[in-house]
């Protein structure tokens, strides 16, 4: 059939929430130039080159090749749910009940969705960052809630003013969704950055959706730290975490989240009717990458990724017109081009049809975004050489 027959049927108004985003764009855009046999560099994708570390995958082919490979508990293994839990108390400090505390979840994005259908009406608002991750407002409006973002001024390093996040709240106001380390501008909240939003959500009674994907990739003299362990959060705090990022296993679609019981309970309930369970034998391999101190593979990847990033950061910050520091956490790193006088978009474009490097246009993580762009740090030491003698000619 084709697409215009289909769509003269009509489709659900919640998909105009979610217009074609500037990252699918360029995306798309690399696609073609690879098929025309261009050599492009991707800097784009938010993944690391290394695959899985083998000891993972060989666990869990194990575990498929003999015989598990059933629907789970709609909750996750108790197995996984330990390990995470063992990883909770070993890396983070908190004491989580496996039992009730702990759902298993398809990667962080599901981790989300579970949380917004647990706690949001219609009409509710979220309180969320700009710049931030491109699929949080979509995904809090196909539940009908309404995303309120808050500006992360680059003046106050890109963390919130306490004044105008708390002045963002309002009758409707539910949550307050943040993610640290910061996707895209390398932020790690400290203890005390935590607080502006602690005062505010307990202040507001308020849930707050914590997105700590890259919390395992922190850099220097950074450390990260878990709002649910500040006083009065445990209560109110929906902590998502994975293994996506950081021990590069995003196809395996698995993480957690971390609640209070009652939110726990109703997610299971939204799981059971909407996918069932986390794969089985995926449980098995993650349950091996969290059950134990991070192996060698994943320590060798996570120094060389530090290495990557600072390399790659520090280029960049040499080329004419860019400022860019090295991340406090994550991989990426987020490009100040607003001396040059660019504006994001058209300089991505321009900088992958004619110079075949693809970056993410700043403007593609909201308002705040225009004027940045967002160059992942952790492909190959030869792309990223590459990338960078053609950014040097893009920028002279
Ligand atoms: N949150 C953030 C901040 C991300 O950067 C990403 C991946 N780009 C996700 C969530 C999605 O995580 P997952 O693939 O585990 O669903």
């Amino acid at each position: 059939m084709k697409t215009e027959n289909t769509t003269s049927l009509g489709l659900a108004n919640r998909i105009h929430a979610a217009p074609e985003s500037a990252t699918v764009r360029i995306a798309d855009l690399a696609k073609k130039l690879r098929r025309r046999g261009e050599d492009v560099v991707d800097f784009s994708a938010g993944r690391a080159f290394e695959d899985t570390p083998k000891d993972i995958c060989n666990t869990a082919s194990k575990a498929m090749m003999s015989g598990d490979t059933h629907q789970t508990m709609a909750q996750g293994k108790p197995e996984y749910r330990e390990a995470v839990a063992k990883k909770l108390k070993r890396e983070n400090g908190i004491d989580a009940d496996p039992e009730s505390e702990i759902i298993a979840t398809f990667g962080c994005k599901n981790g989300l969705t579970l949380s917004l259908l647990a706690t949001i009406n219609p009409g509710d608002e979220v309180i969320l960052e700009d710049p931030g991750f491109v699929s949080y407002a979509p995904t809090i409006q196909f539940f009908g809630g309404v995303p309120v973002p808050v500006p992360l001024r680059p003046e106050n390093n890109h963390r919130w003013d306490e004044e105008e996040l708390r002045a963002a709240v309002t009758d409707r106001t539910k949550a307050i969704l943040f993610c640290s380390p910061h996707n895209p501008t390398g932020v790690v909240h400290t203890p005390e950055n935590l607080e502006i939003i602690s005062r505010v959500a307990i202040e507001k009674n308020l849930y707050v959706i914590s997105d700590e994907i890259y919390e395992r990739v922190v850099w220097g003299r950074h450390r990260h730290t878990c709002i649910s362990t500040l006083p009065g959060m445990k209560e109110r705090s929906i902590t998502l975490m994975g293994l996506t990022k950081t021990a590069s296993m995003g196809g395996w679609r698995v993480g957690f989240a971390y609640a209070p019981e009652p939110v726990i309970k109703a997610m299971i309930t939204l799981q059971q009717h909407l996918a069932t369970c986390v794969s089985s034998f995926t449980q098995v391999g993650a349950a091996h990458a969290f059950g134990e101190e991070p192996g060698p593979e994943l320590t060798t990847m996570w120094k060389n990724w530090e290495r990557r990033c600072e390399y790659m950061t520090g280029e960049l910050d040499k080329l004419p017109g860019v400022s860019c520091a090295m991340p406090e956490g994550g991989f990426y790193g987020w490009a100040d081009i607003r001396e040059t006088g660019k504006a994001s978009e058209p300089f991505a474009e321009k900088l992958l049809t004619e110079h075949h490097v693809a970056v993410v246009p700043g403007a593609a993580f909201g308002k705040q975004g225009e004027g940045f762009l967002r160059i992942t740090c952790v492909k190959s030491d030869q792309e990223l050489e590459k990338g960078i003698e053609r950014m040097k000619k893009a920028f002279a």
